[in-house]
């Protein structure tokens, strides 16, 4: 992982498109700092395609997809990506994008999409709910994320996100449990989320990249137009698909978790550490640094 100010001009100019995690990527101990929110209308300003890619559930990424300065937003780790699109009734252009100067540019009313991933399977699935009765019975402390109401397609179990926070080991031990029952499991910082079907945030990102904005990948140079930010170990087939990986300083956190680490780290956590590296990168793109 290299200092944030070793990333070029030329790569730091070459990128379009801006992903990010959102739990210890975005936020700081929960919350969403001012820094962090500002920075995301910054590079939405500055024309960049701005997507989080999360592992919270369908219900935030409704109100993330409507109300943030967003261009879409992948949630439960790859299930699903909902986005906004004009519905063509520009005559309504004025009465409309009055507050949304720097936001996606839009005339007439919007539209909520959603997309569900082809392989994505209802979370109400015997395997599920056995994984549950199991790490439940088995890890003392463990419980489900209070999100999971808002949740389609996974099961949440919370390790720390509330307390008592529980070892990372715990997480993993989840985690196995998971696989030994034929499902998929990737850990977060507060975490470790579960389902059937082959997909991940990074399959998704890409489905949704290629669909909406008509990017191609399987090139270094496809690659290098997306910049993604992320701290955990269930970013990490981002962090080894993009070359302008990032990480927020708290991503060290999990070195020894994960095999493959963000090129970049910022020297902040969390979300002072995201408006750093977005701060950077505008600089970068504006010339600002030699
Ligand atoms: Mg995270």
């Amino acid at each position: 992982m290299k200092a944030l100010a070793e990333m070029s001009a030329a790569e730091a100019s070459g990128f379009r498109y801006m992903l990010m995690d959102i739990d210890d990527t975005l936020t700081t101990a929960g919350k969403l700092p001012a820094v962090a929110y500002a920075a995301l209308w910054r590079l939405a300003g500055a024309g960049l395609k701005v997507i989080p890619v999360t592992g919270r559930p369908a219900g935030w990424c409704d109100l993330i997809a409507r109300e943030w300065p967003v261009d879409g937003v992948v949630g439960e780790n790859g299930a699903l990506v909902f986005w906004e699109e004009d519905d063509g009734s520009a005559a309504e252009v004025g009465a409309h994008n009055t507050a949304q100067n720097a936001a996606p540019s839009m005339g007439g009313r919007r539209v909520l999409k959603q997309e569900f991933h082809p392989q994505a399977v209802r979370n109400d699935h015997p395997v599920l709910e056995k994984i549950k009765k199991r790490a439940l019975e088995e890890i003392t402390g463990l419980r489900m994320a209070k999100d999971q109401f808002a949740r389609l397609f996974d099961i949440a179990l919370d390790f720390a996100e509330e307390d008592p926070v529980l070892p990372l080991e715990t997480a993993e031990r989840v985690r196995a449990i998971a696989e030994e029952e034929g499902a998929r499991a990737k850990i977060s910082s507060i975490h470790v989320n579960v389902w059937m079907g082959e997909y991940d945030k990074l399959s998704m990102a890409e489905h949704f990249l290629q669909s909406r904005f008509g990017w191609r990948g399987g090139t270094e140079a496809a690659y290098r137009e997306v910049l993604f930010a992320g701290d955990s170990p269930n970013d990490e087939p981002m962090f080894a698909r993009f070359p302008l990986a990032c990480g927020v300083a708290n991503v060290e956190r999990y070195r020894n978790y994960m095999k493959h680490l963000p090129g970049f780290i910022a020297s902040r956590e969390g979300g002072e550490g995201f408006a750093e590296i977005a701060e950077t990168v505008l600089a970068k793109r504006a010339g600002g640094y030699g």
